[in-house]
């Protein structure tokens, strides 16, 4: 492994991981979908986006998507440009009527409630929040027509379980931030009305791009808002997404070749098992992590609670005399990278992506790889013994 940059601490090549990306998106990609789209680009890389071999790969992914989260008959599929972050915008749009709850427990949550509070035509949105490391229930109110969920808040390394709200209003929908979660937490879609998420996470596929799963609610939603006279532009209209989706379009020029990566991943997922194969590859590398933070004296998982840990993104906190950032910054001059903490949140401690293409041996690797940092960051402040450190 070639090592760039400045490191306080050297690890000899036998401990490093064959791959050392752990970043929580992007994430690691596949060498096999690199090599894929070498072997196919020219089939469709600069050729019309209109044609058959784009609109095959739209299709790739609508089907396999379809099949991967078991989609009732109803549902759809369907995708436009912008990432998850336009989605916030598109469903203060065209999918919350008046007034949402927002369950905010962290970066990425918070910011969809402050996208909601800031649009004029919606209502001050309900706002539940609790402290970093754990998420708060959501509960039914009197004429809160959308409830936003995130099932696993990437910035804090918590998941949360995909539920419908007992008590909500009978037209009320669920809409659930997947961003991080999709394609590695199985999710039943009876319990959503739309399950968003960006292809960069679990789906080892570039960024850009959003996808809903809708239920025939939402769509109904979607589609009674525009009727009803709001105003919706049409790169954020969802009745136009639905669309173009339903003839396998995007609605302006998609990356072609992120659509590629992320149809091969599909395809892997299904190819491995689906869903709950790809959630069990996650947790045995998040048992080693955790198992090995928990027993160790100078770190700890940060979320306290077992049942509210991510498989998919481990957050572990270090004790005081242990420098996360230096530790972070001499792993990355080893080519093992994005460990940083969420940029935002303040925190002495690494983030680790564990999505399904993330090999277990390679999570083992980095285990010993910040043991033997520590130990050399130890000697280094002149606490000669292990035992001190
Ligand atoms: C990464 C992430 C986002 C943002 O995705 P973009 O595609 O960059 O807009 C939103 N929500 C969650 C939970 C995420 O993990």
């Amino acid at each position: 492994m070639v090592v760039t940059g400045e490191s306080e601490f050297s690890i000899p090549d036998a401990l490093l991981p064959a791959d050392g990306r752990f970043g929580c998106g992007p994430a690691k990609v596949r060498p096999e979908q690199v090599s894929a789209l070498a072997r196919r680009a020219a089939d469709f890389l600069g050729t019309s986006c209109r044609r058959g071999a784009v609109r095959g790969l739209v299709g790739r992914i609508r089907t396999g998507l379809a099949e991967l989260f078991a989609l009732p008959e109803g549902y759809q599929v369907v995708l436009g440009n912008g990432g998850a972050t336009a989605f916030w915008n598109i469903a203060t749009y065209g999918l919350i009527r008046e007034r949402a709850q927002h369950l905010s427990f962290g970066e990425f949550s918070a910011r969809f409630a402050s996208v909601d509070r800031h649009t004029p035509w919606l209502a001050e949105p309900s706002v539940l929040e609790c402290a970093a490391g754990r998420y708060p229930e959501p509960r039914a109110e009197r004429g809160v027509d959308a409830y936003a969920l995130t099932h696993n808040e990437t910035s804090t390394g918590v998941v949360m379980p995909v539920r419908r709200v007992p008590g909500a209003d009978d037209d009320a929908l669920v809409l659930v931030d997947g961003t991080s979660a999709a394609g590695g937490l199985p999710v039943v879609p009876e319990e959503f009305d739309v399950y968003y998420f960006a292809p960069q996470k679990c789906f080892g596929a570039d960024g850009g791009l959003w996808v809903a799963l809708m239920s025939p609610a939402a769509v109904a939603r979607a589609e009674r808002l525009v009727a009803d006279g709001r105003y919706v532009p049409e790169f954020f209209s969802l009745p136009v997404a639905i669309e173009h989706s339903a003839r396998d379009l995007v609605f302006n020029t998609p990356s072609v070749s992120g659509l590629f990566l992320f149809a091969e991943q599909i395809e892997w997922l299904l190819g491995i098992g689906g869903l709950d194969a790809a959630a069990s590859r996650a947790r045995k590398s998040a048992s080693v992590l955790y198992g090995w933070a928990e027993a160790a004296r100078w770190a700890a998982p940060f979320v306290a609670e077992p049942g509210c840990r991510s498989p998919l993104v481990a957050t572990i906190e270090f004790a005081p005399h242990i420098d996360a950032a230096r530790l972070v910054a001499g792993l990355r001059a080893h080519g093992i990278v994005d460990l940083e903490p969420h940029r935002k949140f303040g925190h002495n401690q690494v983030r680790v992506g564990l999505f399904p293409a993330i090999e277990t041996a390679d999570v083992e690797a980095l285990v010993a790889c910040v043991e033997h940092a520590v130990e050399q960051l130890g000697r280094a402040a002149g606490r000669g013994r292990r035992s001190d450190v």
